[in-house]
């Protein structure tokens, strides 16, 4: 057989240009060369990891049909990948056989694939623009460190998702990941965090964290300059973008059209984005409507505050890191009183730590009780179960006694677990003790009802704002 690889290659493109749009030609194969022909066996070079990934998960079948048609039935592709995190100057390939016979559909199965080696370095590689010595400062802080941030349940699924972003950036379905939550909640802890585990797993990525509104006044110092250009190149070469607080975007529609095309370019190049806003995506106003709507591309996970558990688990890490011992009386009157967000949290404990150095004092509750007036406004005394009990029961019309009662009707169970829920919430009580109050349920009565109640709220809007203001009622009354 006299004809060459890239005679072959030619005709797989004649079948692939049949079918794709050229843009997507231009993005996704046009890059492509072919290196060798031997056995039936095509090997092609693609520029990266990602973009064999990317070839794998999405254009398999057309691969597939072009091999068939220009190798026959028994044509098989290989991959040639440079990688583009060797060191300096050097540059080395990995060799992916993949078979046309490998299912389309089984995402990934590229990333475990047991055939993947690394062939010895190549004179000559294959450069392409993005492989690159860019060096950015990410202007990440090293203390924000998934180690130290405290899971619960007020955060788990950012967590988790920020979790999964920076062990496989631009790779999972979380692109964009859109943090959401009030202020002191942890969204910049989990963006830095992210930003810090992918360069310590791969320090030659180009990871930047920004504020939007430095964002902003880079754009608009761009414009003033007539840099605008190189404002674009700069962030379109980004590997990992984390754009803090971008609900600051809001109104600003000719830095929203730029950060579009940023977001666009991205994220058709497999590049991370992580977003972190105050409020969820349906919520922005302000904002052009194709972005809010590639906001919701990915995942958006929103920041609860914090309850009591996690709370208190959050102060003694703190205390832990710190080297710092407070009397358990102490903990529990800050965990208790001060529940709107942990960034108080922090504040009240750095406050006591100073008060009690400057006084020379032991810190006692006499202390923290003195310190956490002045953190919020009210301090909370001690709010009952019975409290609780009865401010649900006039919400929601339902009699404190029958919450205590055997009965099963919908509305009452419901107004028992949202009281339930409360009592877990906003007082010191063990699950036992909670079911005692409820006439004599036994513990698992009572996780249940906490269950339920999280994913009502979460699921079914009438019933959150119920809750809500149930929440509201409760603050007046502690
Ligand atoms: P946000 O960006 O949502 O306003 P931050 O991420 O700045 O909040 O968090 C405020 C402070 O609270 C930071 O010092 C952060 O380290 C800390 N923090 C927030 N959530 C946690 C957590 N789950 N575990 C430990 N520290 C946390
Ligand atoms: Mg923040």
């Amino acid at each position: 057989m006299t004809t060459s690889h890239v005679d072959i290659w030619n005709d797989c493109i004649a079948v692939i240009q049949e079918e794709i749009a050229p843009q997507s030609y231009d993005t996704w194969f046009r890059p492509i060369k072919p290196v060798r022909l031997e056995n039936n066996v095509l090997t092609i070079e693609v520029p990266s990891q990602f973009f064999f990934e990317y070839l794998e998960d999405n254009f398999v079948t057309l691969l597939k049909k072009a091999i068939r048609t220009s190798l026959g039935p028994d044509g098989r592709l290989e991959y040639s990948i440079v990688i583009d995190d060797s060191g300096p100057g050097e540059s080395s390939r990995i060799k992916l056989p993949t078979t046309p016979s490998a299912p389309g559909g089984n995402k990934r199965n590229s990333l475990n694939n047991p055939h993947l080696h690394i062939d010895r370095p190549i004179p000559n590689p294959f450069v392409i623009p993005g492989i690159r010595k860019f060096e950015i400062d990410s202007n990440l802080n090293p203390n924000y460190t998934f180690d130290n941030f405290i899971e619960g349940d007020c955060n788990r699924l950012a967590r988790s998702a920020g979790y999964a972003v920076a062990n496989r950036p631009g790779v999972t379905a979380y692109n964009p990941l859109f943090i959401y939550g009030g202020v002191g909640l942890g969204k910049t802890h989990i963006m830095q965090a992210i930003g810090n585990e992918i360069k310590a797993q791969s320090p030659r990525k180009a990871v930047l964290y920004v504020s939007s509104e430095r964002f902003i006044n880079q754009f608009i110092e761009a414009v003033r300059n007539n840099t605008v250009n190189d404002f674009m190149n700069f962030y379109q070469m980004i590997d990992v973008l984390l754009v803090d607080d971008i609900q600051f975007l809001s109104g600003k529609t000719k830095t929203q059209d730029n950060f579009f095309h940023v977001f666009n370019h991205l994220r058709q190049s497999g590049k991370q984005i992580v977003l972190a806003s105050d409020r969820a995506p349906q919520k922005m106003e302000g904002m052009e409507e194709r972005l809010l709507s590639r906001f919701k591309w990915g995942l958006s996970a929103g920041l609860q505050q914090p309850d009591y558990g996690t709370r208190k688990s959050i102060l003694m890490t703190k205390m832990y890191q710190n080297g710092i011992e407070l009397p358990d009386e102490v903990v529990d009157y800050i965990a208790h009183n001060i529940s709107s967000n942990i960034r108080e949290l922090e504040g009240a404990l750095i406050s006591l730590l100073a008060q009690s150095s400057l006084n020379r004092k032991e810190v006692d509750l006499d202390l923290a009780r003195g310190l956490v007036k002045s953190f919020v406004d009210k301090v909370q005394k001690e709010i009952t179960i019975q409290a609780i009990q009865e401010v649900v029961s006039e919400h929601l019309d339902v009699e404190v006694d029958l919450m205590k009662a055997k009965t099963r009707k919908r509305e009452i169970v419901q107004a028992r677990q949202i009281a339930m829920f409360f009592a877990k919430d906003m007082t010191k009580h063990s699950l036992k003790s909670i079911g005692l109050h409820f006439g004599g349920r036994d513990h698992s009565t009572v996780i249940h009802a906490l269950q339920t109640v999280n994913d009502l709220m979460a699921t079914d809007k009438t019933f959150n704002k119920s809750v809500e203001e149930i929440r509201k009622r409760l603050a007046l009354e502690s």
